[in-house]
């Protein structure tokens, strides 16, 4: 449509707000100058590996040691290599739906079957509880991901203690997608993995993309136990070989000297989710406010209908706004649509008036 020059307000997206930080884009540039483009260890360089360790103490309680975290290509690969490290043909990977795309396939690809736990039924028990009914001799994990995508919702602590108890008790593992760490908006974020008797069971899976606007540099980072550090080693190593050297200085430099840039970002995220949920319930779509990630799954049966690709379609027409059908993330997303507050006020106030005449 934007190429046929008509008028399209994106909420579609999952990009950060801000332009990646001048620090950062500064030490690649830096990087390149110095002739930093040569063959980096494929599990990356020395000084980054040091400095996600620290990083990880500090920040996510989760002790580490170099030898212990690994570089890889952005979260999409660190999450590739944790799957295919932990499931063999039929293991079963348990997880919240709706989902972040790409999960259903990476568990398919590494040979398991994906059990999905409907995000509803999680909240009226518990998340827990709801994945103890799914549980069957053939599970294997559990994926995390808090903050979520696509609802915005945050595991707190009592629930994730509640899911490593369960982790401990069946002997399962967990693969924590941390993706949106440095986007909660509700209470403190807490890494699975800091919990006791969790690191060694846990394989957690960071990324720059979200908490430095890099999502065009494909870094990010794995922590695991040595157990898992020697496959996810191999499987880097004979995938992609690493990441870019000079991208790694820029990992390196958002990790040291990045502290409180994400802070400085709240209030113009918590301006737009705050903005986009009030034009949504005005529009009579049904949703709660995100407490974290940037995107709001908006039920919009009773305005557009339950079935969300068409749902889609029909905002699209009336009003030009792009958004993502539920559908694509999971059975349960049907009747919802992701629309993303990461963007412009401008581009919120045009969604705001577009709504408004639905
Ligand atoms: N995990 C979740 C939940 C995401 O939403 C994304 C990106 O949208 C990722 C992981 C991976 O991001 P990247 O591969 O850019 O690091």
């Amino acid at each position: 449509m934007a190429a046929a020059g008509k008028k399209v307000i994106r909420l579609e997206g999952g990009e950060p707000i801000p332009p990646t930080p001048p620090f950062v884009i500064d030490a690649i540039k830096g990087a390149l100058d110095r002739g930093e483009t040569r063959y980096a260890p494929s599990s990356g360089i020395p000084k980054l590996l040091e400095a996600i360790c620290a990083k990880l103490q500090q920040k996510n309680g989760i002790a580490a040691e170099p030898g212990g975290v690994i570089v890889v290509n952005g979260g999409a690969h660190g999450l590739f290599c944790s799957f295919q490290a932990t499931l063999d043909e039929g293991d079963e990977a348990i997880f919240l739906s709706p989902y972040w795309t790409p999960i259903r396939d990476l568990v398919r690809y590494a040979g398991g079957e994906p059990v999905m736990v409907p995000w509803d039924e999680a909240e009226k028990t518990s998340p827990a509880a709801a994945i103890e009914r799914r549980l069957t001799p053939r599970s294997r994990l559990i994926y995390v991901n808090s903050p979520s995508n696509p609802t915005g919702r945050v595991l707190d602590r009592a629930a994730l203690e509640a899911i490593a108890q369960l982790a401990i008790q069946r002997d399962l593992l967990v693969i924590a997608d941390e993706a949106y760490e440095d986007l909660t908006w509700d209470g403190d974020h807490v890494s699975i993995a800091s919990l006791p008797g969790m690191a060694e069971r846990t394989i957690t899976v960071f990324t720059l993309s979200k908490s430095y606007a890099l999502t065009g540099g494909r870094i990010g980072y794995v922590v695991a136990s040595p157990t898992f550090m020697e496959v996810l080693r191999k499987l880097v190593l004979n995938s992609t070989n690493g990441v870019s050297t000079p991208t790694q200085f820029g990992a390196l430099a958002a990790l040291t000297e990045g502290a409180g840039w994400i802070e400085e970002k709240r209030a113009e995220y918590l301006q737009r989710r705050d903005f986009l949920v009030a034009a949504a319930r005005a529009a009579g779509f049904e949703c709660s406010i995100p407490a974290g990630a940037f995107y709001l799954f908006a039920n919009v049966r009773e305005r557009l209908g339950s079935d969300s690709w068409g749902a889609m379609k029909q905002l699209l027409d009336a009003t030009g706004i792009a958004t993502v059908p539920g559908a694509v993330f999971g059975a349960e997303g049907e009747g919802h649509l992701r629309m993303s507050y990461s963007t412009s006020m401008k581009v919120l106030e045009e969604a705001d008036a577009a709504l408004r005449r639905l």
